[in-house]
């Protein structure tokens, strides 16, 4: 399971949107089509899905889905169905993400989560699953900050 901001798509080209006040969110997704791949998290999902079903799960919403599907097929990256984040869902990623993941626990093997937010690596990890920390990107305080009180990514 494979999240994409900063594990599989650099975000930094388009921080600058959410420095700004109030943050430009709009802007900050429309972006996101140009984000340049990460050679490091495309290439453990390209070799994870050699072995099993490869998963995206983001905390991107809803209406960036067309996009992101774009952006993956674009990279080459393994086909996977893509959870998001429901339009008018504002909690912060490790809420949704863990609720996500208990869900397709039920009924799946969840076999890893590689995802860069250390708080859903955290929690994660709490619940018992196995985490790949994806630290192959300078972490980004203002996007942390902005998952974390706003609940948009
Ligand atoms: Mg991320």
């Amino acid at each position: 399971m494979f999240d994409l901001d900063n594990t599989l798509a650099d975000t930094a080209h388009r921080q600058r949107f959410l420095e700004s006040r109030p943050r430009d969110w709009d802007a900050f997704f429309a972006a996101a089509p140009q984000d340049p791949p990460i050679p490091e998290g495309v290439a453990l999902a390209t070799a994870s899905a050699e072995e099993c079903e490869v998963v995206y799960l983001t905390g991107r919403p809803e209406r960036c889905r067309r996009d992101t599907l774009d952006w993956l097929a674009a990279q080459g990256l393994p086909e996977g169905r893509l959870h998001m984040r429901r339009n008018d869902d504002r909690r912060p990623a490790r809420r949704t993400k863990l609720e996500t993941l208990r869900r397709l626990a039920r009924d799946r093997d969840v076999r890893v989560l590689v995802d860069d937010d250390e708080l859903v690596c955290d929690d994660a990890e709490r619940a018992g699953f196995t985490v790949v920390r994806a630290r192959w990107t300078a972490p980004s305080g203002t996007l942390r900050q902005a998952q974390e009180g706003e609940g948009r990514t």
